[in-house]
């Protein structure tokens, strides 16, 4: 390995390499008009910053402006549109926030927010009020939420999220996964983390292996679209399977990137092939900014409902819709129910057939 190599495949080094200015990105590639009025914008205001590595660069086609990885990171005039039913707070989690960046939503499981910081940015985040942006969370804050879960045994299970958690270098994530399992009452640790996407070399030998020690530990990945997965990156999740670690896929539908059936199929397959099972396909939340990455709900059922039984179930996730202003999560499924009487209901079928089935 020549020390360009060894360089590329260390993710420290993709951090410092990260594109984080309009200069830098034109030197590799032509911007279009609404994406250089995006980068202007948001370079007059505080805001989710412009963050690109270079391995996620890598796997753009720099030669097309809809590339729809280029899509979801490169900011556009549209972002800055003001909208009257876009939130900044989306899924009300600052009403639910019962210390600093503690979430509790639901009752068996709750949501610490460890780093604001991620690899690279997605325009689209739910979190963009805060993402990239600070406070970034400090030891004193853990220890308050690590207090307050030790006081409630019905808390099973601590969902690490921010921001990508698994930016935290080595030893603060041993230092944070050991005080989570000196509470005895979790049973459950989850990330959630972009990282396979944006820097899959992180995923060491050394990260495995801490991960292993605090098991059962379970990884939910973010890929939205089949480009995103580099040969690194199967790599990384085979290392993570291999060694006993349960990896989940969430996926955003995001228009004019992966609204079709055919796309997020082939996302799904690939990803279920590679033992990242699909477990939640979003529809994008109404954060501020994300009109044009909005799927209008009906469309996104009819996308689900072309999935459905025409792919193996096993690729097939749930589709879930946070509602807004922080009532939780709910899953749609399309209706197969045609018609029902005092006697039967009539079922469509995948391929269309129509056929009762018996009330009693
Ligand atoms: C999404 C979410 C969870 C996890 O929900 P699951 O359905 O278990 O994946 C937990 N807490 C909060 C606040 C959430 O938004
Ligand atoms: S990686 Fe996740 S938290 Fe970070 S910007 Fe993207 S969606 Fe938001």
């Amino acid at each position: 390995m020549n020390s360009e190599e060894s360089c590329w495949n260390d993710w420290v080094w993709q951090l410092r390499h990260a594109i984080r200015s309009i200069n830098v990105l034109k030197t590799t590639m032509s911007l279009s008009d609404t994406e250089e009025e995006g980068l202007r914008v948001l370079s007059e205001k505080a805001g989710l910053p412009l963050q690109i590595t270079p391995h996620f660069l890598s796997l753009m086609d720099l030669t097309n402006p809809h590339d729809p990885l280029r899509l979801q990171v490169i900011p556009r005039a549209a972002e800055f549109e003001p909208s009257q039913i876009e939130r900044r707070d989306p899924l009300g989690e600052e009403d639910h926030e019962v210390v600093p960046h503690l979430v509790h939503r639901y009752p068996d499981r709750v949501l610490l927010l460890v780093t604001d910081r991620c690899a690279s940015y997605c325009r689209f985040c739910t979190r963009k009020r805060w993402v990239g942006q600070g406070p970034t969370p400090k030891l004193e804050h853990l220890e308050k939420a690590l207090a307050y879960i030790r006081e409630r045994p019905e808390i099973k299970e601590v969902i690490i999220s921010g921001g990508d958690p698994l930016l935290l270098n080595d030893e603060r994530l041993e230092a944070l996964l050991s005080s989570i399992r000196a509470i005895s009452s979790i049973e459950i640790i989850r990330f959630d983390t972009r990282i396979l996407t944006f820097a899959p070399m992180r995923i060491t030998n050394e990260l495995v292996s801490i991960l292993k020690r605090h098991q059962p530990v379970y990884i939910i990945s973010h890929f939205n679209h089949p480009q995103e997965i580099a040969a690194a990156t199967e790599k990384a999740i085979a290392k993570l399977v291999d060694n006993g670690i349960m990896v989940l896929n969430q996926s955003v539908l995001l228009k004019n990137i992966n609204d079709r059936a055919v796309i997020l199929a082939t996302l799904f397959r690939k990803l279920t092939y590679l033992r990242a099972r699909p477990y939640y396909l979003h529809q994008c939340d109404v954060a501020f900014g994300t009109k044009m990455f909005r799927v209008p709900l009906e469309k996104s059922l009819a996308i689900m409902k072309e999935l459905q039984g025409n792919v193996s179930g096993l690729n097939i996730p749930r589709f879930i819709v946070d509602i807004p202003g922080g009532f939780g999560k709910v899953s749609l499924v399309p209706d197969p129910i045609v018609a029902r009487n005092e006697k039967f209901i009539s079922l469509q079928g995948f391929d269309g057939e129509v056929a009762e089935y018996p009330l009693d």
